[in-house]
Protein backbone atom coordinates (compact mmCIF):
# COMPACT_ATOMS: atom_id res chain seq x y z
CA UNK A 1 0.00 0.00 0.00
CA UNK A 2 1.45 3.30 -0.75
CA UNK A 3 1.72 6.04 1.18
CA UNK A 4 0.72 9.70 -0.27
CA UNK A 5 2.17 11.29 1.89
CA UNK A 6 5.68 9.75 1.44
CA UNK A 7 4.99 10.36 -2.38
CA UNK A 8 5.18 7.00 -3.27
CA UNK A 9 4.18 5.52 -7.01
CA UNK A 10 6.22 2.55 -7.72
CA UNK A 11 7.61 1.62 -10.86
CA UNK A 12 6.14 -1.08 -12.44
CA UNK A 13 7.03 -1.05 -16.39
CA UNK A 14 10.00 -2.88 -16.73
CA UNK A 15 10.63 -1.64 -20.52
CA UNK A 16 11.43 1.92 -18.17
CA UNK A 17 12.91 -0.05 -15.46
CA UNK A 18 15.52 -1.42 -17.90
CA UNK A 19 15.94 2.00 -19.45
CA UNK A 20 17.21 3.59 -16.50
CA UNK A 21 19.14 0.85 -14.75
CA UNK A 22 21.06 1.55 -18.58
CA UNK A 23 20.83 4.70 -18.47
CA UNK A 24 22.27 4.67 -14.98
CA UNK A 25 25.32 1.99 -15.65
CA UNK A 26 25.83 0.78 -12.59
CA UNK A 27 29.38 -0.42 -11.93
CA UNK A 28 31.88 -0.92 -9.14
CA UNK A 29 34.25 1.90 -9.30
CA UNK A 30 31.65 4.34 -8.15
CA UNK A 31 29.97 4.54 -4.37
CA UNK A 32 26.42 3.54 -5.89
CA UNK A 33 23.68 5.17 -4.49
CA UNK A 34 19.69 4.99 -4.06
CA UNK A 35 17.40 7.61 -2.99
CA UNK A 36 13.73 6.39 -1.93
CA UNK A 37 14.19 2.72 -3.13
CA UNK A 38 10.76 1.59 -2.08
CA UNK A 39 9.85 -1.85 -2.63
CA UNK A 40 13.45 -2.30 -4.79
CA UNK A 41 12.02 -1.46 -8.51
CA UNK A 42 15.52 -0.06 -9.36
CA UNK A 43 17.33 -1.08 -6.39
CA UNK A 44 17.15 -5.06 -7.44
CA UNK A 45 18.02 -4.62 -11.23
CA UNK A 46 20.56 -1.94 -10.03
CA UNK A 47 22.06 -4.22 -6.86
CA UNK A 48 22.58 -7.64 -9.04
CA UNK A 49 25.17 -5.59 -11.02
CA UNK A 50 27.35 -4.47 -8.60
CA UNK A 51 28.88 -5.72 -5.02
CA UNK A 52 27.35 -3.04 -2.73
CA UNK A 53 24.25 -0.44 -3.22
CA UNK A 54 23.84 2.31 -0.10
CA UNK A 55 20.33 2.99 -0.10
CA UNK A 56 18.08 6.03 1.89
CA UNK A 57 14.64 5.38 2.24
CA UNK A 58 12.61 7.42 4.99
CA UNK A 59 9.83 5.17 5.41
CA UNK A 60 10.48 2.87 7.99
CA UNK A 61 8.50 -0.23 6.90
CA UNK A 62 9.74 -0.16 3.82
CA UNK A 63 13.26 -0.53 4.98
CA UNK A 64 12.12 -3.13 7.07
CA UNK A 65 11.30 -5.19 3.86
CA UNK A 66 14.41 -4.30 2.68
CA UNK A 67 16.91 -5.13 5.75
CA UNK A 68 14.99 -8.97 5.38
CA UNK A 69 14.86 -8.81 1.77
CA UNK A 70 16.53 -12.21 0.78
CA UNK A 71 17.97 -11.12 -2.37
CA UNK A 72 18.75 -7.86 -1.23
CA UNK A 73 20.07 -7.61 2.41
CA UNK A 74 23.52 -8.45 1.84
CA UNK A 75 24.52 -5.97 -0.80
CA UNK A 76 22.10 -3.02 0.73
CA UNK A 77 24.05 -0.31 2.87
CA UNK A 78 20.64 0.89 4.24
CA UNK A 79 20.44 4.48 6.13
CA UNK A 80 16.79 5.37 7.10
CA UNK A 81 15.91 8.86 7.13
CA UNK A 82 14.91 11.93 5.06
CA UNK A 83 17.79 12.24 2.29
CA UNK A 84 17.19 16.41 2.47
CA UNK A 85 19.06 16.04 5.43
CA UNK A 86 21.44 13.45 4.60
CA UNK A 87 25.26 14.11 4.74
CA UNK A 88 26.31 12.31 1.88
CA UNK A 89 29.96 13.45 2.23
CA UNK A 90 29.68 10.36 4.74
CA UNK A 91 29.11 7.72 1.60
CA UNK A 92 33.15 9.28 0.42
CA UNK A 93 35.14 6.40 -0.56
CA UNK A 94 38.96 6.87 -0.94
CA UNK A 95 39.43 7.43 -4.38
CA UNK A 96 35.76 6.95 -5.68
CA UNK A 97 32.60 9.40 -6.95
CA UNK A 98 29.55 8.58 -6.61
CA UNK A 99 26.60 7.86 -9.01
CA UNK A 100 22.75 8.77 -7.43
CA UNK A 101 19.97 7.77 -8.63
CA UNK A 102 16.77 7.39 -8.01
CA UNK A 103 12.50 7.87 -8.78
CA UNK A 104 11.97 10.73 -6.21
CA UNK A 105 8.72 11.62 -3.93
CA UNK A 106 7.70 14.68 -6.74
CA UNK A 107 7.25 16.68 -3.36
CA UNK A 108 10.65 17.31 -2.31
CA UNK A 109 12.76 16.94 -5.65
CA UNK A 110 13.64 20.62 -5.81
CA UNK A 111 14.46 21.15 -2.72
CA UNK A 112 16.70 17.54 -2.96
CA UNK A 113 18.03 19.18 -6.40
CA UNK A 114 19.42 22.00 -4.12
CA UNK A 115 20.59 19.91 -1.32
CA UNK A 116 22.69 17.91 -3.69
CA UNK A 117 24.65 20.71 -5.54
CA UNK A 118 26.48 21.27 -2.30
CA UNK A 119 28.11 18.02 -2.88
CA UNK A 120 28.72 17.65 -6.67
CA UNK A 121 31.99 17.65 -6.80
CA UNK A 122 31.85 14.01 -5.40
CA UNK A 123 29.17 13.25 -7.76
CA UNK A 124 29.92 11.65 -10.82
CA UNK A 125 26.06 11.28 -12.73
CA UNK A 126 22.98 11.87 -10.79
CA UNK A 127 19.80 10.22 -12.60
CA UNK A 128 16.22 10.99 -11.49
CA UNK A 129 12.99 10.44 -12.38
CA UNK A 130 11.01 13.74 -11.93
CA UNK A 131 7.88 15.35 -12.87
CA UNK A 132 8.60 16.04 -16.51
CA UNK A 133 7.56 19.91 -15.89
CA UNK A 134 10.82 19.76 -13.17
CA UNK A 135 13.23 18.23 -15.95
CA UNK A 136 12.06 21.28 -19.07
CA UNK A 137 13.03 23.42 -16.08
CA UNK A 138 16.81 21.99 -15.21
CA UNK A 139 16.97 21.50 -18.61
CA UNK A 140 15.27 24.90 -20.06
CA UNK A 141 17.30 27.58 -22.31
CA UNK A 142 17.06 31.37 -21.62
CA UNK A 143 14.36 33.00 -22.90
CA UNK A 144 12.21 29.96 -22.74
CA UNK A 145 9.31 30.09 -19.45
CA UNK A 146 10.56 27.23 -17.85
CA UNK A 147 13.77 29.19 -17.09
CA UNK A 148 14.35 29.82 -14.11
CA UNK A 149 15.90 29.91 -10.35
CA UNK A 150 16.67 26.09 -10.69
CA UNK A 151 17.51 26.07 -14.24
CA UNK A 152 20.56 28.66 -13.33
CA UNK A 153 21.76 26.72 -10.23
CA UNK A 154 21.52 23.29 -12.21
CA UNK A 155 23.64 24.45 -14.99
CA UNK A 156 26.04 26.23 -13.09
CA UNK A 157 27.05 23.09 -11.60
CA UNK A 158 25.79 20.01 -14.32
CA UNK A 159 25.28 19.54 -17.52
CA UNK A 160 21.65 18.89 -18.13
CA UNK A 161 20.66 16.07 -20.15
CA UNK A 162 16.41 14.75 -20.63
CA UNK A 163 16.63 11.01 -21.08
CA UNK A 164 13.45 9.32 -20.96
CA UNK A 165 9.24 10.66 -20.73
CA UNK A 166 7.22 8.01 -18.71
CA UNK A 167 3.75 8.00 -18.94
CA UNK A 168 1.55 7.74 -15.42
CA UNK A 169 0.59 4.19 -16.57
CA UNK A 170 4.51 2.74 -15.79
CA UNK A 171 3.40 3.39 -12.17
CA UNK A 172 1.15 1.82 -9.30
CA UNK A 173 -0.28 4.01 -8.19
CA UNK A 174 -0.35 6.23 -11.24
CA UNK A 175 0.58 9.58 -11.11
CA UNK A 176 -1.46 12.70 -12.04
CA UNK A 177 1.49 14.13 -14.02
CA UNK A 178 3.51 13.23 -16.37
CA UNK A 179 7.29 12.40 -15.42
CA UNK A 180 10.29 11.67 -17.16
CA UNK A 181 14.30 10.79 -16.58
CA UNK A 182 16.86 12.97 -16.28
CA UNK A 183 21.05 12.92 -16.07
CA UNK A 184 22.41 15.53 -14.42
CA UNK A 185 26.66 15.34 -14.89
CA UNK A 186 28.49 17.84 -12.21
CA UNK A 187 31.13 19.43 -14.27
CA UNK A 188 34.53 18.25 -13.22
CA UNK A 189 36.09 21.69 -13.99
CA UNK A 190 32.92 24.33 -13.70
CA UNK A 191 32.67 26.41 -17.75
CA UNK A 192 31.88 29.49 -15.69
CA UNK A 193 33.68 29.40 -12.02
CA UNK A 194 31.89 31.48 -9.47
CA UNK A 195 34.22 32.77 -6.45
CA UNK A 196 31.11 32.37 -3.88
CA UNK A 197 28.22 30.26 -4.62
CA UNK A 198 26.27 31.85 -2.06
CA UNK A 199 26.47 35.38 -3.51
CA UNK A 200 25.29 33.61 -7.02
CA UNK A 201 22.56 32.00 -5.28
CA UNK A 202 21.11 35.16 -3.54
CA UNK A 203 21.95 37.13 -6.96
CA UNK A 204 19.78 34.69 -8.62
CA UNK A 205 16.55 34.53 -6.00
CA UNK A 206 16.50 38.20 -6.25
CA UNK A 207 16.94 38.44 -9.92
CA UNK A 208 13.82 35.85 -10.35
CA UNK A 209 12.13 37.57 -7.36
CA UNK A 210 9.21 38.45 -9.71
CA UNK A 211 9.44 37.16 -13.21
CA UNK A 212 7.39 40.00 -15.16
CA UNK A 213 9.62 42.77 -14.08
CA UNK A 214 12.83 43.55 -15.50
CA UNK A 215 16.70 42.78 -13.92
CA UNK A 216 17.03 46.66 -13.28
CA UNK A 217 13.31 46.04 -10.99
CA UNK A 218 14.75 42.97 -9.31
CA UNK A 219 18.23 43.88 -8.74
CA UNK A 220 17.97 47.39 -7.61
CA UNK A 221 19.22 46.85 -3.99
CA UNK A 222 22.43 45.18 -5.51
CA UNK A 223 23.57 46.35 -8.67
CA UNK A 224 23.16 50.33 -10.12
CA UNK A 225 22.79 51.57 -13.94
CA UNK A 226 26.71 52.07 -13.98
CA UNK A 227 27.12 48.48 -12.82
CA UNK A 228 25.07 47.31 -15.36
CA UNK A 229 26.96 49.22 -18.18
CA UNK A 230 30.28 47.99 -16.87
CA UNK A 231 28.90 44.49 -17.03
CA UNK A 232 27.41 45.14 -20.44
CA UNK A 233 24.16 43.61 -19.22
CA UNK A 234 21.03 45.08 -20.80
CA UNK A 235 18.93 45.57 -17.34
CA UNK A 236 15.83 46.15 -18.89
CA UNK A 237 15.83 42.55 -19.94
CA UNK A 238 13.74 40.10 -17.97
CA UNK A 239 15.52 37.73 -15.66
CA UNK A 240 15.04 34.73 -17.90
CA UNK A 241 16.91 36.65 -21.03
CA UNK A 242 19.71 36.29 -18.85
CA UNK A 243 22.28 33.22 -19.67
CA UNK A 244 23.75 31.52 -16.48
CA UNK A 245 27.50 32.68 -17.60
CA UNK A 246 26.01 36.51 -17.49
CA UNK A 247 24.52 35.45 -13.84
CA UNK A 248 27.98 34.10 -12.66
CA UNK A 249 29.47 37.36 -14.39
CA UNK A 250 27.18 39.33 -12.61
CA UNK A 251 27.97 37.13 -8.94
CA UNK A 252 32.12 37.21 -9.27
CA UNK A 253 31.48 41.57 -9.78
CA UNK A 254 29.25 41.53 -6.69
CA UNK A 255 32.23 39.20 -4.77
CA UNK A 256 34.93 42.04 -6.37
CA UNK A 257 32.93 44.69 -5.07
CA UNK A 258 32.95 43.22 -1.86
CA UNK A 259 36.46 42.88 -1.56
N1 LIG B 1 12.21 3.69 -6.20
C1 LIG B 1 10.89 3.12 -5.99
C2 LIG B 1 10.25 2.82 -7.33
O1 LIG B 1 10.75 3.33 -8.33
O2 LIG B 1 9.28 2.06 -7.37
C3 LIG B 1 9.99 4.04 -5.14
C4 LIG B 1 9.72 5.41 -5.71
S1 LIG B 1 8.59 6.42 -4.80
C5 LIG B 1 8.17 7.62 -6.03
C6 LIG B 1 9.58 7.43 -3.73
C7 LIG B 1 10.29 6.72 -2.56
O3 LIG B 1 11.01 7.70 -1.79
C8 LIG B 1 9.37 6.02 -1.60
O4 LIG B 1 9.90 4.77 -1.27
C9 LIG B 1 9.33 6.95 -0.37
O5 LIG B 1 9.07 6.27 0.82
C10 LIG B 1 10.73 7.52 -0.40
N2 LIG B 1 10.87 8.85 0.22
C11 LIG B 1 9.93 9.83 0.33
N3 LIG B 1 10.42 10.93 0.90
C12 LIG B 1 11.73 10.66 1.16
C13 LIG B 1 12.79 11.41 1.76
N4 LIG B 1 12.60 12.64 2.20
N5 LIG B 1 14.01 10.82 1.89
C14 LIG B 1 14.21 9.54 1.43
N6 LIG B 1 13.24 8.79 0.86
C15 LIG B 1 12.02 9.34 0.73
Amino acid sequence: TARKRFGQNFLTDQGVISSIVGAIAPDNNHVMVEIGPGLGALTEPVADMIDNLTVVELDRDLVKRLQYHPTLKDKLTIHQGDALQFDFNQLQQAGKKMKVFGNLPYNISTPLMFHLFEFAEQIETMHFMLQKEVVLRLSASPGNKAYGRLTVMAQYYCQVVPVLEVPPTSFTPAPKVDSAVVRLLPYAVKPWPCQNVDVLRHLVTTAFNMRRKTLRNNLKTLLSDDDFATLQVDASLRPEQISVEQYVTMANFLCDKKD
